[in-house]
């Protein structure tokens, strides 16, 4: 990863908020439900919503590197608070960026800088790994669409004030008739329905989103009619590295609680502690090793399907087993909520499920080597 001067710069102060702001507020976040809205806006004063967001939209025009690092320098301490920048920039920022329209760049993308939250509404209760099995509609009239339907386990659902919602406009023609509309919070029967009590990331909202004849104009549409489907895979390659930093900065929270809880308690010697944490390590450094491998592929433009499934589920799955045995290893004192272990435990399982659960991202592994013919290692 090369990161210039002023990205570095950017990173130290993330760092420095990191440590001096988040590390202390986590538990309070988690156990209240809470969203963290004084660290939001410091991190759109710092520079987390802009680092990526190019400057002719606001933005401070950094690589993807420095979004990335960002949110795992953040989820060390709480992966509620860097799950709203994530989604917002990389899911809701990183589609308009590529496919929107020059209107809608500058409508959207100098307000995301600034740290004003966005959204990416797919799921339905009966299409969630079946993107493609969506009930919205969005039925064409005069210049543009009407939009009925409802989304749910919409993370910054509470709080965003954009949402780019995928809608059927030709059923016929299945994945390749969904398309793809930014609304505003404010548009005539949209709604934010039904919030979810959740076992981790409980700093976010997750919620409904629902859509009663919502009338948009055809300016509102991201990329061209019918290519939603193909967009939303797109914008999921870059999301899933996004997972993987937040599964990766979870990981390194809980490796560093061994370390240091466990000299206190003077655990870290006996041998299965060791092992434990060597075999935390390997785990780590393969997440690492892949992380890095896929943002260097969408920096240089090239396809990252397969490295940025490789990614999320091997730090996904990693981040689940090593705050796990984190949890082992400091015995009954990771149960109790006076140390962070036990929350990073609860938080790492997400990254197991949301932008495509890690059976799906097997799924497209095993698709991709099969296209090519085998591994290209
Ligand atoms: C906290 C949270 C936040 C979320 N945020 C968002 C958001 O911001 N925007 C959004 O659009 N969605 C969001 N989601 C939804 C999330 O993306 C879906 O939960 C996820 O894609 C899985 O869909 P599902 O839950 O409906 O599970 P299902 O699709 O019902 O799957 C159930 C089980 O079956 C397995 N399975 C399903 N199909 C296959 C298959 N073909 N082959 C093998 N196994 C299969 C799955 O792996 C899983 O184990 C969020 C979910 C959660 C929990």
């Amino acid at each position: 990863m090369n990161l210039g001067i002023p990205e570095q710069e950017i990173l130290k102060r993330v760092e420095n908020f990191a440590s001096s702001k988040v590390r202390d507020r986590a538990s309070e976040i988690d156990e209240s439900s809470s969203f963290p809205t004084d660290l939001i806006d410091e991190m759109g004063r710092i520079g987390v919503f802009s680092t990526y967001i190019p400057k002719e939209y606001g933005g401070l025009g950094f690589s993807l590197s420095a979004l990335m690092e960002s949110i795992r320098i953040i989820s060390r301490e709480c992966a509620s608070t860097s799950l709203i920048p994530d989604v917002t920039v990389s899911l809701f920022g990183e589609p308009i960026l590529k496919y929107g329209s020059e209107p809608l760049k500058k409508k959207y993308l100098s307000r995301i800088a600034r740290g004003t939250i966005g959204a990416l509404a797919i799921t339905e209760p009966g299409a969630g790994s079946d993107a493609a099995g969506i009930k919205t509609t969005a039925i064409r009239k005069g210049d543009g669409y009407i939009i009925n339907g409802g989304k749910t386990f919409i993370t910054n659902g509470g709080e965003a004030k954009f949402f780019l919602a995928s809608a059927v406009t030709s059923p016929e023609k299945k994945h390749h008739g969904i398309t793809l509309f930014a609304l505003d919070k404010e548009m005539s029967g949209l709604s934010v329905g039904n919030e979810f009590k959740k076992m981790g990331i409980r700093g976010t909202s997750t919620t409904e989103v629902l859509m009663d004849d919502v009338e948009v104009g055809e300016e509102q549409m991201v990329g061209e009619l019918n290519e939603g489907f193909k967009i939303e895979m797109d914008t999921l390659n870059v999301g899933r590295i996004g997972i993987a930093s937040q599964a990766i900065g979870i990981s390194e929270g809980a490796i560093r609680d061994v370390i240091n809880y466990g000299n206190d308690f003077k655990i870290n010697r006996k041998e299965g502690a060791m092992f434990k944490l060597a075999d935390m390590i390997n785990m780590l450094h393969s997440s690492v090793s892949k992380y890095n491998e896929s943002i260097g592929l969408v920096e240089a433009g090239r396809d990252t399907t397969l490295l940025s499934s490789l990614s999320k589920l091997q730090a996904g799955d990693s981040a689940v087993k090593i705050t796990s045995d984190a949890v082992e290893i400091l015995g009954h004192r990771a149960m109790s909520q006076e140390y962070p272990t036990e929350r990073r435990y609860r938080e790492a399982k997400i990254t197991q499920i949301y932008e495509g659960t890690n059976e799906i991202q097997r799924l497209i592994i095993a698709r991709e080597i099969l296209k090519i013919g085998g591994p290209k290692f």
